[in-house]
């Protein structure tokens, strides 16, 4: 699905990404891992189009996306705290997008209702933002990414403005999700233990590179540094 070839970006004098190479498969849970400000939410920008890169190239479904703008990528992002529309319900925050491609109004109200159920959220169709919690909130920030179908739902830290209980059970939310609707996940944490739990496989990332990319019983029966021991060791 994601193919990223030999990507590296600097802010200023500051190398952030340092000749970066991914393959995602399609419907795979993919995670980036690696401690705070190793370039994870960087690398997951490139990937979106949000941010562009010095060097290398990005290559979704096997077309060069490197020069394509966000809007026009079969991607979608959530943020750690996808923010809703506030004026708007729930039933017209995950409708926006659809809204947005003049799609008819029947198709929408079917695919809102879809998508509300496989999240778990069909009863908060008319209510405000303002009204759910934050998890319950995030259930709809994703929903409303997947009701277009993205080929790819890029997810940047989705579950760690969440208290820990609601995190833990999100985890299970998510990977479920992402098996029922068989779009590939690129999840970015800084969580071991999430990660872990979740992916079929892992980038470990420290310092703007990635140091092993494996499931997570290989990164821990064989970790190749000890940067990654350590990491994949910890809790
Ligand atoms: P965290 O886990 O804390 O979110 P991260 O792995 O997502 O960290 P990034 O946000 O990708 O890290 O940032 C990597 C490095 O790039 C950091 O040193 C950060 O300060 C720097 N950086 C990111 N964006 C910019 C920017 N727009 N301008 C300058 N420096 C930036
Ligand atoms: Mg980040």
């Amino acid at each position: 699905a994601i193919a990223v070839r030999s990507l590296s970006k600097s802010f200023g004098r500051k190398d952030v990404l340092n000749d970066i190479e991914l393959t995602v498969r399609a419907g795979e849970f993919f995670s980036l891992l690696g401690p705070s400000g190793c370039g994870k939410s960087t690398a997951l920008r490139i990937i979106a189009g949000l941010e562009r890169p010095d060097r290398g190239r990005v290559l979704l479904g096997g077309a060069d996306v490197t020069d394509t703008p966000p809007h026009r990528r079969p991607t979608n992002l959530v943020f750690q705290q996808g923010a809703l529309f506030p004026h708007m319900t729930v039933f017209d925050n995950v409708a926006y997008g659809l809204r947005a491609r003049r799609t008819g109004r029947a198709e929408i109200t079917r695919r809102v209702a879809e998508i509300l159920d496989v999240v778990g959220m069909s009863e908060f169709a008319g209510r405000a933002p303002s009204t759910l919690s934050g998890g319950q909130r995030q259930r709809i920030a994703i929903a409303r990414a997947l009701v277009g179908r993205p080929d790819v739902l890029l997810l940047d830290e989705p579950l760690s403005a969440l208290d820990l209980g609601l995190q833990l059970r999100m985890r299970r939310e998510l990977r479920s999700l992402q098996r029922q609707t068989g779009t590939a996940f690129v999840c970015v944490t800084h969580n071991q233990s999430e990660a872990m739990e979740v992916s079929d496989r892992i980038a470990v990332m420290n310092d703007g590179r990635v140091e092993q990319i494996g499931t997570a019983e290989e990164l821990y029966r064989a970790p190749v540094s000890r940067f990654v021991a350590g990491f994949i060791g910890e809790n």
